[in-house]
């Protein structure tokens, strides 16, 4: 099975994608995470996103298309693999699909921007293995650490108020066009995000298994 899972940043795509994960025992890969991570070890490819990243703006097309080419590339995607993050423009789309990857299903789950900025603000990451949680939603189980690292949790730079607003311009202007470039082969299906996790975790498998 080979998913896209669209939607704007914290509606639910990482949350989602453990699941499904977990569910059917293909890997996430989050074009984020591993920008986040190329920047914490100092790569070259992680000081050329930052400024991107840091603004809120999308890292260049060749430079994420190069990124996940590699990663595809690897042995735990044979069977499959989630997509978060990534396409993020029609280009990248163009990619995907000019490297002969059949997509299976594209899921996009759909949550108004005032709840985004609402989410946003109480979103914590994990500044050593990514994982994330909620303060309100989904806490992790010590206010602070990491449930599966014990990492420290910290609020993400580009999750303040004023990129927020950036990022979801960048979603409206460059990835929604995607609903329509998905639409067209008949692969988009539709979900609401819902207040609870588990609700949006109950039709995003729905969606998946349809
Ligand atoms: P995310 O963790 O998915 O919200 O991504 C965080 C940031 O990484 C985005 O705001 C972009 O700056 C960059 N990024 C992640 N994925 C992509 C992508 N597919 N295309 C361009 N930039 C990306």
């Amino acid at each position: 099975m080979k998913l896209i899972l669209l939607g704007a940043p914290g509606a639910g795509k990482g949350t989602q994608a453990e699941v499904i994960c977990e569910h059917l025992h293909i890997p996430a890969i989050s074009t984020g995470n591993i920008i986040r991570e190329a920047l914490k070890n100092g790569t070259e490819m992680g000081l050329k996103a930052k400024s991107y990243m840091d603004s809120g703006a999308l890292v260049p097309d060749d430079v994420v298309i190069g990124i996940i080419k590699e990663r595809l590339a690897q042995d735990d995607c044979k069977g499959g693999f989630i997509l978060d993050g990534f396409p993020r423009t029609v280009p990248q789309a163009q990619a995907l699909d000019e490297m002969g990857i059949v997509i299976d299903r594209v899921i996009d789950i759909e949550v108004a921007d005032e709840k985004i900025e609402q989410r946003l603000s109480g979103r914590r990451v994990c500044e050593a293995c990514g994982a994330s949680y909620h303060t309100l939603y989904k806490p992790s189980k010590e206010e602070g650490v990491c449930d599966k690292c014990g990492g420290k949790t910290v609020i993400r730079k580009d999750d303040e108020p004023a990129t927020v607003r950036d990022r979801l311009k960048t979603y409206h202007d460059q990835t929604e066009p995607l609903k329509g470039y998905y639409e067209k082969s008949g692969k988009l299906v539709i979900v609401q995000g819902q207040e609870k996790v588990e609700d949006t975790t109950k039709l995003t498998l729905a969606a998946v298994e349809a």
